[in-house]
C-alpha cells in the first residue's frame, strides 16, 4: 500500500481488512427470500447506511449482524471473527431498537446504567461511566427524570447513550430517528454524527429515508428486494447510479427511455448529446432536476428543448416547474429562488427553453 493511500477513507484503501465481512448471507422465511446472497464490507469507524424501502430486507440483514436471525446460509465476520456461533450478547455489538424500548418506570440514570449493572460492574465505575454517557448526548440536567418527562428527541438519546455505555465496537441502529418529526430529526442526524466521530465506533443505520442516509452516512448500501443493488459514498449514489432503480429512488430524476445511437442517446424524438462516459448499450437516459436551465429565451446549451409549463410548485427557497416538451414528455427542472421579486417570474403556460450539458447526464444500461 502506497504512503498516500492512509490518508484515503479505509474503503479507498485497496487490500484493506474490512471490521465486517458478509459473505452470500441469505435468509428465508419459509416461503420469503428476506435477504438474498448479499456480500457486503463495511470498515471500522465508518457510519454506514442499509438504505431501501419497505421490505427489501435490511432490518433483517441487521438482526443478522446482532445475532437475532441465524442467517439460512453465508458467513458473518465481525473484526476478524466468525460469528456463527456467537450468541448476541458475546458479539461486540449492541442494537438500538426503533421504540427505544426505555424502562418507563426507572430514572433516565437507571436506564442508562441498566446494562452495567446485569454485569455487575462496581457501583462506583456505574456512577462515572454514567456521568460521562450523560454529557456525551447532553442530557446531564434530566439524570433523575422518567422517560415520560422527556421529549421524543430526549429519549431518542437516552436510548443511544444506553447503548453506548457498554463501548460496543460496533453500534446497531434501526431507524434510529423514525419516531422525530422533521425538524428535530435533522439536528438529531448531525448530533448522531459528531457522537459517532468522537467514540469512532463503526455504526450501521437502517433507514428507508434517502435523506437521512446522504446526511449520515460514509457510505450507503441500497437495498431492493433482499439484494444490495450500489453501495457507495453519498455522492457516488447520487451522481452516478448505476442502475435506473437507484437513480429513481434517491432523489428525483427526469428519466429517458431508448437506446445508443452513435453519439446520440435516441428516444422517440428526442436526440440526447451523451456524457463522455457511458456504457456501450443503455436503455436509460437520465438528468437531475436541478442540472436543467429553464429560461424564456434559448439556453444556448447541447440539449435543449422547447416547452410548456405545466406546473410550479414555490417552496420557498426553490420553485418546481413541470414542462411539457415536444413530443408530450414531461419534464421536472428545479431553480433555486436566489432573488427577491423577480420581475416577470416564469409561470404557468408559459413557453419556455430547457437545456442542460452532456455531462450532467447519467446513461444506464439497465
Ligand atoms: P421495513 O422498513 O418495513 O421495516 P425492512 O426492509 O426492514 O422493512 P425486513 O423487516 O427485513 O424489511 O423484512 C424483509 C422481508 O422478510 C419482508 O417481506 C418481511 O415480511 C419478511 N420477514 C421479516 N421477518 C420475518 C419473520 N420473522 N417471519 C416471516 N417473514 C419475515
Amino acid at each position: 500500500m502506497s504512503s498516500s493511500d492512509t490518508t484515503r477513507p479505509r474503503w479507498q484503501q485497496p487490500g484493506a481488512d474490512p471490521f465486517i465481512r458478509i459473505s452470500q448471507i441469505t435468509k428465508n422465511f419459509s416461503d420469503v427470500t428476506a435477504v438474498d446472497n448479499v456480500s457486503l464490507d463495511i470498515f471500522r469507524g465508518e457510519l454506514f447506511c442499509l438504505l431501501g424501502g419497505s421490505g427489501c430486507g435490511k432490518t433483517t440483514l441487521l438482526r443478522m449482524l446482532a445475532g437475532f436471525e441465524t442467517p439460512t446460509s453465508g458467513t458473518i465476520e465481525i473484526d476478524g471473527l466468525d460469528m456463527s456461533q456467537t450468541p448476541p450478547h458475546q458479539r461486540p455489538t449492541n442494537m438500538m431498537f426503533q421504540s427505544y424500548a426505555l424502562f418507563p418506570h426507572m430514572s433516565v440514570e437507571k436506564n442508562i446504567g441498566y446494562g452495567l449493572k446485569q454485569d455487575k460492574t462496581p457501583k462506583a465505575e456505574i456512577t462515572q461511566r454514567v456521568e460521562e454517557a450523560l454529557a456525551l448526548v447532553q442530557l446531564e440536567q434530566m439524570a433523575k427524570r422518567k422517560p415520560h418527562q422527556l421529549s421524543g428527541g430526549q429519549r431518542q438519546r437516552v436510548a443511544l447513550a444506553r447503548a453506548l455505555i457498554k463501548r460496543p465496537k460496533l453500534l446497531l441502529l434501526d431507524e434510529p430517528l423514525g419516531a422525530l418529526d422533521k425538524k428535530l430529526r435533522e439536528r438529531t442526524q448531525f448530533e448522531l454524527v459528531n457522537i459517532q466521530e468522537k467514540l469512532g465506533i463503526t455504526f450501521v443505520v437502517v433507514t428507508h429515508d434517502q435523506e437521512e442516509a446522504m446526511t449520515l452516512a460514509t457510505r450507503i448500501g441500497v437495498m431492493d428486494a433482499g439484494r444490495i443493488v450500489q453501495v457507495g459514498e453519498p455522492h457516488a449514489i447520487y451522481e452516478a447510479p448505476q442502475t435506473k432503480f437507484v437513480a429513481d429512488f434517491i432523489g428525483s430524476i427526469n428519466i429517458f427511455e431508448g437506446g445508443i445511437d452513435g453519439t446520440h442517446f435516441v428516444s422517440g424524438t428526442a436526440r440526447l448529446t451523451l456524457p463522455a462516459t457511458h456504457p456501450d448499450a443503455a436503455k436509460y437516459y437520465a438528468i437531475r432536476p436541478e442540472k436543467i436551465s429553464i429560461s424564456r429565451q434559448s439556453t444556448g446549451l447541447e440539449n435543449e428543448f422547447q416547452g410548456r409549463v405545466e406546473d410550479i410548485a414555490y417552496l420557498g427557497n426553490q420553485s418546481v416547474y413541470v414542462v411539457e416538451i415536444d413530443g408530450g414528455k414531461h419534464i421536472r427542472v428545479i431553480r433555486t429562488n436566489r432573488e427577491r421579486g423577480l420581475e416577470a417570474p416564469i409561470t404557468w403556460d408559459d413557453p419556455v427553453h430547457i437545456g442542460w450539458p452532456a455531462p450532467s447526464s447519467v446513461v444506464l444500461a439497465q
